[in-house]
């Protein structure tokens, strides 16, 4: 049976970007009209947090009567595995599980099983990861950890308590998040990473505590610029405090060297301490744009496939999953959709050229995920 159910065609109006022919490679890997291969896969799985971080969702908008998704919508474990399959099929090495808070879905361990198990088309088994807020890590790391997750990213946004608990809006401690970080490098999920959305006049303050908490504990602290996504944020850029400035206030208590970068889709730059006591990263998702090197596509919870942090607009793979689509129609959407690609927002934000996209259209980071 055929079905015409995935809207392939974007409302976005990027402008024309330099061609380059779509190309998909005989090993089943994909490149978008700019020659970027899908390598990263973001997966949300759900569209719910028991944070009210004011920078993702203020409660003021996510409150009481906030429609969250039911949970008909969301994409159960089986289909989001399912998916999975056909995404490492097509070339992808890394799967980010992230939300909403992904700890509250109920049996996250049971997909972490499953994905564990997959392997790449040259047989290497998937870089898993997860991004957390921190708060049920405690209580769930090692159950992780037994599942198949190798590693882990922690969201903390400040050292000082009073000021984590405004930011939180919902009263977790920094107790909470760092016994969270403390279980989960005691069972072994390592490297781990701490990532801090910096904005400036709110939490600042924090970079310097924070550097000087994680020196020489193993952890990799990552500064994020805060960022323009959705609507609900009220995003400003004087809020924005460029990464050369955080890497500067940092270097003014603790010398910093440049690192080579890992690989060059890597979004972080990184630094280590003259004396050895570890690295940092920092994340200039505003000031120094890595739309080129962006290998990243992004599945909802819903089932929505984004080519883009600030898409408007997703691509119903739930409606070919549910219309029993088999693997191969499925696969081949990936491929149609991923090779029309032309996304790159971040370098073009300001720019004449920006997309001229209505702000109350852009999904928000909670619904996509991070
Ligand atoms: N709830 C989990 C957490 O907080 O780690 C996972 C989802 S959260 C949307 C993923 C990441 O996005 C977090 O590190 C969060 O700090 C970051 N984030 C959310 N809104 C942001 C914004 N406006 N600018 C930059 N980073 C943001
Ligand atoms: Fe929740 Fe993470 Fe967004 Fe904070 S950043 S509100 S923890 S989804
Ligand atoms: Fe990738 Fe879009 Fe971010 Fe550019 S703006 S790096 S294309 S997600």
């Amino acid at each position: 049976m055929s079905r015409r159910i995935i809207p392939v065609a974007d409302v976005r109006s990027l402008p024309p970007s330099p061609a380059v022919e779509a190309v998909r490679s005989p090993s089943g890997e994909l490149f978008d009209t700019l020659a970027r291969p899908l390598h990263d896969l973001r997966i949300s799985v759900t569209d719910r947090c028991n944070f009210r971080c004011v920078y993702c969702m203020p409660r003021a908008v996510f409150d009481k009567d906030y429609p969250f998704l039911p949970h008909s919508a969301l994409l159960s474990l089986e289909e989001i595995e399912r998916l999975a399959r056909l995404f490492v099929a097509h070339g992808v090495t890394k799967i980010r599980l992230t939300g909403g808070e992904p700890l509250l879905r109920k049996n996250i361990e049971f997909l972490i099983e499953r994905l564990a198990k997959l392997r790449t088309p040259a047989g290497e088994p998937l870089d898993l990861t997860l991004t957390t807020n921190g708060s049920l890590l405690a209580r769930k790391a090692r159950a992780l950890r037994d599942a198949g997750l190798t590693r882990v990213t922690v969201s903390l946004d400040a050292l000082d308590d009073a000021l984590f608990r405004r930011m939180n809006d919902a009263d977790f401690s920094v107790a909470d998040v760092l016994e969270g970080i403390a279980v989960a490098q005691a069972v072994g999920l390592s490297p781990l990473k701490v990532n801090m959305v910096v904005k400036r006049g709110t939490n600042d303050s924090e970079i310097v505590p924070l550097a000087r908490h994680f020196r020489g504990s193993g952890v990799t602290l990552r500064f994020i610029e805060y960022m323009d996504v959705g609507t609900s944020n009220g995003w400003n850029m004087t809020e924005v405090l460029p990464s050369a400035d955080v890497v500067a206030r940092i270097a003014e208590h603790f010398p910093l060297v440049p690192l080579e970068a890992h690989n060059a889709a890597e979004t972080a730059q990184r630094w280590g301490y003259a004396d050895g006591a570890g690295e940092i990263g920092v994340i200039s998702s505003v000031t120094r744009a890595f739309c080129g090197d962006c290998t990243r596509a992004r599945l909802s919870t819903e089932g929505k496939l984004y080519l883009c942090l600030f898409a408007t607009m997703g691509y119903d793979l739930r409606a070919l999953l549910r219309g029993e689509a088999s693997d191969a129609a499925i696969s081949a959407a990936i491929a149609q959709i991923w090779e029309q690609r032309a996304d790159r927002y971040s370098q073009l934000r300001g720019s004449e050229a920006a997309p001229a996209v209505g702000e109350e259209r852009r999904i928000e980071m909670s619904y996509i995920g991070g």
